[in-house]
């Protein structure tokens, strides 16, 4: 069962192939027999899992199923769950049981989905390849002592490893994209406000954005259409019409046009990760597209502005971690100072208190106009490059991550290369604008995907042009040899 897509294990409960139940208990399994392994869930939820699986089947009999009905899907432990461990992958919320259940969760439970548990991140979502989890860094199925790519590292590595057949994650600079890649799964992030941020731990709020995961385009599309939506109690939520993201599948590609911007394809990148995606493209064009060269002159300075705009504002979000609300208490404080000087000392791990200083630094007075505003300026000119290339073309592709999962411990004491991980994918969380990742094929063994851009709200056409890629070729269907199987 594992080795199938949501959408055929859809089609499989609607049949009654099986139950919801079975198939809950056999992902179950593979979590216990394999992610002592790969540690790519912090929180498993066997109980309530197998009760939500039950009520499934009996929404089955009745036949009133709805789009996820029966499930399973792993959450990434950023997102708010009632009545369980919610970590954010930290020491700081090692034991906060969340009091309520965010949005995305609530609104794919609403549809029937059956909640596996929550998976490994980095803290508070900082980081590219999952090794500043307060719980231990997640293995890459591909090859044990690679990264799985970060910060939804558990989601990816989970979904690679099929011990889930979906899973949600979250991208503030590439944090669904850049594991999807090397992982060779499928993962979209949406335009910014498309999907509530309401219960999900703030790390940076003017980026961050929820999407789905999952083996194909086609299950992307069916998780998004039930996670995207207004939602009043998130005042950053946009109040536009959900597009039928499942009905788009099945428009046609030809005539489109597909923008490749000069700048990701630079002469520094590794031949065969521009080959790959180059290869993709003309797949693209055999199916119809037209393919024309763009350029986003600015996009350049994006990883510079992300690293000013990013701590900044985590250093606001994180400011509610001072030990009294909740979280991480020091023992025995001595006064108030001590309190929070000690709770956070102890509760946040190093890149966590790097981001806190980088930013309060720089929105200090006095650095203010010299960083932040500064920053705040080159956003507008990036997202004023993509806007250029949206009156030209429809889509734009390139490599999702510049290279492929790479042995753990390498970046580690190298925040600057660990940042660069994420140097195709930034600038569209500052311009707040769409894009997936796809699997495209290999590099000696190890999965590179290729990146899909849209204009805003077009994560139909998006989902419609992995989609066709997916139907003519077969890179996204190749499992890890993990745990002796295919
Ligand atoms: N790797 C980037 C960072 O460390 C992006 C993380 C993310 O998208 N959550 O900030």
């Amino acid at each position: 069962m594992h080795t199938k897509t949501l959408t055929e294990l859809k089609a499989g409960l609607a049949n009654r192939d099986f139950s919801s139940r079975e198939l809950t208990e056999h992902f179950l399994a593979r979590i216990q027999q394999y992610d002592g392994e790969l540690n790519s869930f912090i929180t498993v939820t066997a109980d309530t899992a197998l009760a939500q699986a039950d009520a499934a089947d009996a929404a089955l009999a009745a036949g009133n199923a709805g789009l996820l009905t029966g499930l399973p899907i792993a959450h990434k432990d950023i997102f708010c769950t009632e009545g369980v461990r919610t970590s954010c992958g930290s020491k700081m919320l090692d034991t906060f049981i969340a009091p309520y259940t965010a949005t995305v969760v609530e609104k794919m439970a609403a549809e029937g989905a059956v909640m596996l548990g929550k998976t490994n991140m980095d803290e508070f979502a900082m980081g590219s390849s999952n090794e500043t989890s307060y719980y231990g860094p997640v293995k890459n199925p591909w090859d044990l002592e690679r990264v799985p790519g970060g910060s939804s590292g558990g989601a990816a590595a989970c979904l690679g490893a099929r011990l889930a057949p979906g899973a949600t994650g979250t991208d503030t600079g590439g944090s669904i994209r850049q594991p999807a890649a090397l992982n060779n799964i499928t993962g979209l992030k949406p335009t910014y406000g498309r999907v509530s941020r309401w219960g999900m731990i703030a790390f940076a709020s003017s980026l961050d954005q929820a999407g789905p995961m999952g083996q194909s385009a086609e299950d992307c599309a069916l998780m998004l259409q039930a996670m995207a939506g207004h939602d009043h109690r998130d005042s950053t939520s946009l109040n536009e019409k959900v597009d039928d993201y499942l009905g788009a599948l099945s428009g046609d590609i030809s005539g489109l046009t597909i923008g490749i911007p000069e700048e990701f394809f630079p002469d520094t990148l590794d031949g065969a990760i521009a080959d790959n995606s180059r290869e993709a493209i003309r797949e693209l064009e055999k199916l119809g597209a037209k393919v024309v060269s763009v350029s986003l002159p600015s996009i350049k300075l994006s990883v510079p502005a992300y690293y000013v705009i990013a701590p900044a504002e985590a250093s606001s979000n994180l400011s509610r971690f001072d030990g009294v609300r909740f979280g991480h208490r020091c023992e025995d404080p001595q006064d108030l100072e001590d309190l929070y000087k000690r709770s956070r000392s102890e509760g946040f791990g190093d890149e966590v208190k790097r981001r806190i200083l980088v930013g309060t630094y720089a929105l200090s007075a006095g650095y203010y106009d010299a960083y932040y505003r500064r920053a705040q300026q080159v956003r507008r000119l990036i997202r004023d490059d993509f806007a250029r290339a949206f009156e030209k073309v429809d889509v734009l592709m390139g490599p999702t991550a510049p290279e492929t999962a790479f042995k753990l411990g390498d970046k580690k004491d190298d925040p600057v290369s660990m940042y660069m991980a994420d140097v195709f994918t930034i600038g569209v969380n500052l311009a707040g604008l769409p894009a997936l990742s796809m699997p495209t094929g290999f590099i000696n063994g190890l999965p590179t995907g290729t990146q899909i851009i849209g204009n805003y709200f077009r994560e139909g056409q998006i989902l419609n042009v992995a989609h066709k890629y997916q139907q003519a070729t077969d890179w996204h269907k190749q499992a890890p040899a993990f745990g002796g199987e295919q």
